[in-house]
């Protein structure tokens, strides 16, 4: 048999396998919604997308974040509904909405979790969706059997993990009383869990520690220690480019750190180079602590929780993808700074580069394959 009639039957074999659905989108976070809008925008039949989240109601920010300052100016935002059509039929009044705010400033996220939660609820309906928790992935047979906690099962040909991320907790033993970051971020909870009389630890010194520090500087509490491991850095336009144009600091966070912490920090407010030396000395002293010390991928069951992933392509194996804030694309700027590309419009904008490719059919890769064989043989180059 030559080579052509290899392919020929493993397309054959690959068109009998019907009996999947093309796609599972695995998290209903910012990163799935946007999988699920482009899908759409592709036309991909509504029959052949599953979509899957125990709540449907945007992901963290939507539980959590809404009165968080955000750092994206609603101008972006705008941006972001319009680069996909799926949104714009869902929530055909987002834009107009937006345009009543500044569209180059910053505003609490809950500006842009109300749109978010009228396009899920809208295309939540024009797939198939399930409101319940993946509890199984395995591969077999080129493709993937999916289990769900409702006991559920089916295949499907692609899926695409937007499963998210927690706030990682350090567990440092010297203060016991943690604060959790999710609680912190929302300053009327925050001044709810908080009294006169405590110190309160916040490790860290990214967006979400800063932004906690102010909340913190403004309620009634005795004093407040952060320990620190970097400098602040802040997003800068670089002309054409931007510094720091993720880990920067940015909006109300910015403003605040550079014009008060860094020039005229409130009196009960200690900064100190987070060492064990450090924390030895001054976690005793604390009576609440707050990790804002990043985010970890949400477990995935039936996968490796270090599992690795293509940081450009999200590709994780073969028909599984990864996106969102558990898979960010990396990139490394001009200044040669490796950014985690986290935000809402840098999902859309890696979705809008990746799904074509992910959704490259079976036939179309080993056509592909093929051809590639046979540019080999021609110009006599050998590629693994
Ligand atoms: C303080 C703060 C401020 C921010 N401000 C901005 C901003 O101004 N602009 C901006 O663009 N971004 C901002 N971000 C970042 C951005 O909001 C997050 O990166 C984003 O929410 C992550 O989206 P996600 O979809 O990847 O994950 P998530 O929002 O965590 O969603 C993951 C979803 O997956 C579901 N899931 C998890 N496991 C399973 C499972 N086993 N089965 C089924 N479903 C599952 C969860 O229920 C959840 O709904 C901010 C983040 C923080 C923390």
């Amino acid at each position: 048999m030559n080579l052509k009639k290899i392919f020929l039957a493993l397309i054959c074999m690959g068109l009998l396998e019907v009996n999947a659905v093309q796609w599972c989108v695995v998290g209903a976070g910012p990163a799935g919604i946007v999988v699920v809008g482009l899908l759409l925008d592709l036309g991909i039949p509504k029959k052949d997308i599953v979509w899957v989240d125990p709540e449907f109601n945007v992901g963290r920010i939507g539980h959590y974040y809404q009165t968080v300052p955000g750092n994206t100016k609603t101008s972006l935002y705008i941006d972001f509904i319009q680069a996909c059509k799926a949104f714009q039929e869902c929530a055909p009044h987002a834009v107009q909405e937006l345009y009543n705010y500044n569209l180059v400033k910053e505003y609490p996220l809950s500006i842009i979790v109300k749109p978010l939660q009228d396009i899920t609820n809208c295309m939540r309906f024009k797939v198939t969706s399930h409101q319940t928790l993946l509890t199984g992935l395995e591969y077999s047979a080129d493709t993937w059997h999916i289990e769900l906690a409702d006991g559920k099962e089916f295949d499907a040909q692609r899926v695409v993990l937007a499963t998210g991320a927690h706030p990682r907790s350090l567990q440092y033993q010297e203060c016991a009383e943690e604060i959790p970051l999710d609680y912190a971020l929302n300053k009327d909870l925050l001044g709810q869990l908080v009294n006169p009389e405590d110190t309160v630890a916040v490790i860290g010194s990214a967006h979400s520690a800063v932004l906690v520090l102010k909340f913190l500087s403004e309620l009634p509490v005795s004093r407040i220690i952060n320990f620190y491991k970097k400098p602040f850095v802040y997003t800068q336009d670089m002309g054409g480019w931007l510094l720091y144009s993720s880990s920067g600091l940015k909006g109300i966070a910015a403003e605040w750190a550079k014009n008060v912490l860094e020039k005229n920090p409130p009196c009960n407010l200690a900064r100190i180079y987070n060492s064990e030396k450090a924390r030895k000395a001054w976690l005793p002293l604390c009576t609440k602590i707050i990790y804002a010390a990043g985010y970890e991928r949400n477990p995935i069951p039936g996968c490796n929780p270090d599992m690795e992933y293509n940081t450009q392509t999200g590709f994780i194996a073969p028909g599984l993808f990864g996106i969102g804030i558990a898979f960010p694309e990396v990139i490394v700027d001009q200044a040669g700074n490796t950014e985690y590309k986290i935000g809402l419009n840098s999902f859309m904008q890696h979705a809008l580069d990746m799904l074509p490719v992910w959704n490259r059919s079976r036939l179309q890769v080993i056509e592909m394959l093929y051809n590639f064989k046979r540019f080999e043989e021609l110009f006599d180059i050998h590629v693994l």
